[in-house]
C-alpha cells in the first residue's frame, strides 16, 4: 500500500490536489471520484466548492472547502474557486500543486512518476496546452490603454502541476484578490490566467505532456493499453457526442457512463466493489 507512494525521493504527500466542483455537480460527480481515485489520494486531495453540504463533509471531513465563490459559470466565479485553490496550496507545505475538474479521473501513481522528472525548486507548469498556438489577449494597463499579450497556457479541464518555486513567484499576481485583479486585466478564464501570470509576468514556460486529457479532445482516440499510464482523463460532451475512454469492461456503459469506474478496476483490482464472480 504505502509502496507505489514513493517514487524517486517524490512522495504522493508531496503534492496538494485542488479539485474544483460546485453544489450542483457534488452527487453526480463528486461522488463517482470519491468512489474511485479520490480513494487512492485521500490525504492530499482538498475538493473547492460553493456551498455547504453535510454529505460531502461527512465524506471529505476537512478536506471539502466551501468557498464564498458564486455558483455561476462565470469567469469570476471561476477565477474565486482558482484563487481559493491557490491560497489553499501556498498555506501548505507541500512541494506540487496540480489543479482538477470535478469530471477528470486522476492517476496518483503516474502523477508522482511525471513530477519525479521534475524538482519543486525549479520553475516548473506543466499540463495539456489548449491551443496549438499561444493565445493572444489584450492586457489592460493603468492608463486605460491596451496591450496585446501572447502565452500558452494549460486547459484547466485536463488538470495541470505547478511547482512551488514558481508558485512563490506568483504570489504577487495570483494570491488573495491578486488572482481576481489580474483575471479581469485580461478578461479570460480561470486557466488562461495562471498561463498569463506564468508566461507574462513570472517568465516562466508552459510544459507540454501529452499524459493529461480533457473531454475537449477525442478521448475514444487514446489506446485502450495505455489508459492506465494515463495521468488524466475525463468524460463529457464533445461536438454534441457522447466523448468517454474506450474501455469493454468490467462495467457496462449503462453501470459506468464515465467509464471511470472500470478504469479504475483495472488499476486498482483489489477494490471490493470490482470483485466480479468469474473474474473479468
Ligand atoms: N464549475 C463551477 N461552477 C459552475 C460550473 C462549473 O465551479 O457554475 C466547475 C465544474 O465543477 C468543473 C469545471 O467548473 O470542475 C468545469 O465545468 P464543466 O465540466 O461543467 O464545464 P466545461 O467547461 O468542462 O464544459
Ligand atoms: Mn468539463
Amino acid at each position: 500500500q504505502d509502496e507505489y507512494k514513493t517514487r524517486g525521493g517524490l512522495k504522493l504527500e508531496d503534492i496538494f490536489i485542488a479539485v474544483k466542483t460546485t453544489k450542483r455537480f457534488h452527487q453526480s460527480r463528486m461522488e463517482l471520484l470519491l468512489d474511485t481515485w479520490i480513494s487512492r489520494a485521500r490525504e492530499q486531495t482538498y475538493v473547492f466548492t460553493d456551498e455547504e453540504d453535510e454529505a460531502l463533509k461527512r465524506r471529505m471531513g476537512d478536506h471539502v472547502v466551501f468557498t464564498n465563490c458564486s455558483a455561476e459559470h462565470s469567469h469570476l466565479a471561476l477565477s474565486c474557486k482558482m484563487a481559493a485553490e491557490f491560497d489553499a496550496f501556498l498555506a501548505s507545505s507541500q512541494s506540487w500543486f496540480c489543479h482538477l475538474d470535478d469530471d477528470n479521473y486522476l492517476n496518483p501513481q503516474a502523477l508522482l512518476k511525471l513530477l519525479s522528472s521534475y524538482s519543486a525548486a525549479w520553475d516548473v507548469y506543466i499540463g495539456k496546452p489548449s491551443l496549438n498556438r499561444p493565445i493572444r489577449a489584450s492586457e489592460t494597463l493603468p492608463n486605460n490603454k491596451t496591450k496585446s499579450v501572447r502565452f500558452w497556457f494549460a486547459t484547466g479541464g485536463a488538470g495541470f502541476c505547478i511547482s512551488r518555486k514558481l508558485a512563490s513567484k506568483m504570489v504577487p499576481w495570483a494570491s488573495g484578490r491578486n488572482f481576481l485583479s489580474t483575471s479581469e486585466l485580461i478578461h479570460l478564464p480561470d486557466d488562461c490566467t495562471m498561463g498569463y501570470i506564468i508566461e507574462c509576468k513570472v517568465g516562466g514556460q508552459l510544459l507540454s505532456s501529452s499524459l493529461f486529457h480533457s473531454h475537449l479532445e477525442n478521448l475514444q482516440l487514446i489506446p485502450s493499453t495505455q489508459l492506465t499510464q494515463q495521468v488524466t482523463l475525463s468524460y463529457g460532451v464533445f461536438e454534441n457526442k457522447l466523448n468517454i475512454i474506450e474501455l469493454s469492461g468490467p462495467f457496462s456503459p449503462q453501470e459506468d457512463p464515465s467509464r471511470f469506474r472500470s478504469l479504475h478496476c483495472h488499476l486498482y483490482p483489489d477494490t471490493s466493489w470490482c470483485l466480479q464472480p468469474g473474474g473479468w
